[in-house]
């Protein structure tokens, strides 16, 4: 009898949350690797908000996920049989596999990467992966901080925004404020991760709050959400301000419905720069972000939360958590 593998597809556009109208879980037989191919036993997906925006029928950095193909995102898993050099049975992977239990890897130079022994998959995913080095190079290298800076974060309690204020903190920010959705979000941003404060942008208004906490503005904001709290940041710039357009997740779920932004003549009167950047054009430094992040978790100064979510069948439950709020840090989907 052949072994038979699960995969999520995609079944049709989503114009909102994804939902088994938008996606279809189906059962195929477990590959064979062919030439210069190997197979691997998917363990852990990366749920990223992008994975989002790949679904919808518009032109981004990648192509459109194709309808009926399986969605795609990043992946940790085990080689299970392999015909190539390049990978041995038993190696742990990181590549983009996508939502489904065993998926074919080749030897060309983007395929996956094998990682050290031992790794802790959460670890690779979140502060020591994709995340962790948006926050790392999103900061320093377009944000470009400086001693006692001011620096304000919104999606400040996910995975990236999370990362983002402890660094600030570390480089020496003279106050951090994270923007987050609700108490217990705002709570453990400032008694758990240092922050100096934060904005619960569901409580009220944020450009009040921004007002009274950044008295001289703020000196780098690194957004993650777009729409109105970016406005509200721009409208509370100091002088040469760099704003980080890191993403927009207030967007993904309905670009057309997205609110334009009021205050884009901050920059001028406040001789800001607002660059966005894209971590796929890092990756040739990340060692560089992984030898310090790693140093600094270890160290405790940089704490980090992972939401695992279990089963393949609840990954396109777990992508909406990032819409919905209802994550604390990076969410993994565990098969
Ligand atoms: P995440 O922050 O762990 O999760 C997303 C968070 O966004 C949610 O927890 C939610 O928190 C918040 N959110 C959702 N809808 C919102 C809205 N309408 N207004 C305000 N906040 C909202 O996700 P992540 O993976 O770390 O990604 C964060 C951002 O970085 C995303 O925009 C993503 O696209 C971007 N990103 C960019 C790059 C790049 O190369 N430029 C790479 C990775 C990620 P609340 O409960 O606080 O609302």
């Amino acid at each position: 009898m052949t072994a038979t593998s699960r995969r999520i597809v995609l079944a049709a556009r989503p114009t909102g949350m994804v939902d088994d109208t938008t996606t279809r879980l189906e059962e195929v037989d477990v590959p064979e690797p062919g030439p210069g191919q190997a197979v691997v036993q998917v363990g852990w997906l990366s749920i990223d908000p992008t994975i989002r925006t790949w679904m919808d029928d518009a032109p981004g950095y990648l192509p459109p996920i194709e309808l009926d193909a399986v969605i795609r995102s990043g992946a940790i898993g085990e080689v299970v049989a392999s015909a190539t050099d390049r990978y041995a049975v038993g190696d742990t992977v990181f590549g983009m596999m996508g939502w489904q239990d065993h998926a074919v890897i080749d030897e060309g130079e983007s395929a996956a990467q094998v990682l050290p022994p031992g790794v802790d998959p959460t670890l690779a995913m979140s502060v020591l992966g994709v995340t962790g080095m948006t926050a790392y190079f999103g900061l320093l290298d377009v944000g470009q901080p400086k001693e006692g800076d001011t620096v304000v974060v919104s999606g400040a309690a996910g995975a990236t925004g999370s990362v983002v204020g402890q660094i600030a903190k570390l480089e020496g920010a003279g106050k951090v404020v994270g923007i987050a959705g609700g108490p217990e979000k705002c709570a453990w941003l400032v008694d758990e991760l240092g922050f100096d404060a934060a904005i619960d942008y569901k409580a009220g208004p944020v450009g009040p709050k921004l007002r009274e906490l950044c008295p001289d503005g703020i000196d780098v904001y690194f957004d993650n959400v777009g729409g109105e709290i970016l406005d509200a940041c721009l409208a509370n710039l100091a002088l040469r301000a760099r704003v980080v357009c890191c993403g927009a997740i207030s967007a993904y779920n309905g670009r057309a419905d997205s609110p334009g932004l009021k205050n884009y003549f901050s920059l001028i009167t406040r001789r800001a720069r607002m660059e966005g950047f894209l971590i796929l054009d890092y990756t040739a430094r990340f060692p560089e972000a992984q030898g310090d992040l790693l140093t600094w978790v270890l160290e405790g100064k940089v704490k980090h939360s992972v939401h695992v979510v279990d089963g393949l069948e609840h990954a396109p439950e777990a992508l909406n958590l990032l819409f919905t709020g209802g994550n604390t840090g990076k969410v993994i989907v565990r098969l």
